[in-house]
């Protein structure tokens, strides 16, 4: 089989990594996202994947794997919903592939976290398999019979501005999120909701690695927010349970590095699943910061370009 070539479209950096599908990443690269203006972004992509395959000494792909934040719109092939501003409304995929002369596979970033953790990491071969970011924001994809599941609006797994369930009153009577809604799930078990759920209750400004090292210190504020957060995140993944039920949940972003939320979070989330016991594992994404590329790569793999 080819080498495969994918690239994660973030908001900071554009990651672009060849990946051999017996041996793994043979290769990585990254650029800065530019931020103002779409041409940058084209052209940035469009040089990264040419140094790629000159380095790689690679034949011109057939085609290349792209996730992002966000999706193209399934009618107009649009981008909407992505954090880098500038995208939303182009036509990226059919620009792409205009200028590299090649197929151009564009997908969701969490859908891309859920195929490449189903193709050979900690969900290896689950049929359905949900995926949550955990970092600096919150979004979820999934992968189905190791394929990207968009959903017939690309929407599928987009759950990060679903309201939290089972609120407490305190929960409601908050500042809106950035997106318009209040007390979205982005909004508490995202890194950055971690650090402000902490910084209302108990008013120290500290990032959410601060509060983590605090905890483990023994710091008793700490240790409250810490469970109030993995209270949230069992809440919001047993609204996944209860619709999809799937094979497996993998958590991947900053947050899903501590190994804690892994000993607590079982017993949390069989108290708002509708039935119980279940034996669904949750899980830290094993190929972590990687997966994003892989994930990429692997839509090339999956459409057998
Ligand atoms: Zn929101």
């Amino acid at each position: 089989m080819q080498q495969l070539i994918g690239i994660d479209l973030g908001g900071t950096k554009i990651e672009i990594a060849v990946i051999n599908p017996s041996l793994g990443i043979v290769y990585k690269d990254r650029a800065p996202t530019p931020q103002k203006s779409y041409s940058d972004i084209l052209n940035a992509l469009h040089s990264l994947i040419n140094k790629t395959i000159s380095h790689q000494k690679l034949p011109h792909p057939k085609a290349i794997g792209i996730g992002m934040p966000g999706c193209l719109d399934p009618v107009t092939q649009l981008v909407r919903g992505s954090n880098t501003l500038v995208l939303n409304g182009q036509p990226l995929g059919k620009d792409l592939e205009q200028l590299l002369q090649c197929k151009v596979h564009l997908q969701n970033d969490a859908n891309c976290l859920a195929v490449s953790e189903a193709v050979d990491g900690a969900a290896q071969d689950l049929q359905v398999v949900f995926a949550a970011i955990i970092g600096t924001g919150c979004g979820g994809g999934f992968a189905i019979n190791r394929k990207a599941w968009g959903g017939k609006n690309a929407i599928a797994g987009e759950w990060g501005h679903n309201p939290l369930p089972w609120p407490s009153v305190d929960e409601i009577n908050v500042e809106p999120c950035w997106c318009g809604q209040v007390s979205c799930q982005e909004t508490w078990i995202s890194g950055t909701g971690f650090a402000n759920d902490h910084l209302r209750i108990t008013g120290q400004t500290l990032k959410a690695e601060q509060i983590i090292d605090n905890m483990r210190a023994g710091d008793a504020n700490a240790q409250l927010s810490f469970k109030r957060y993995v209270n949230r995140l069992a809440r919001a993944l047993a609204s996944v349970m209860n619709v999809l039920d799937p094979d497996c949940i993998v958590l991947g972003g900053g947050m899903s590095n501590v190994d804690e939320i892994y000993e607590l979070l079982p017993n949390e989330l069989v108290r708002y699943t509708f039935t119980k016991p279940i034996a669904t594992p949750v899980v830290k994404a094993l190929h972590g910061d990687s997966s994003g590329v892989r994930g990429a790569a692997w839509l090339v793999g999956a459409n057998k370009a």
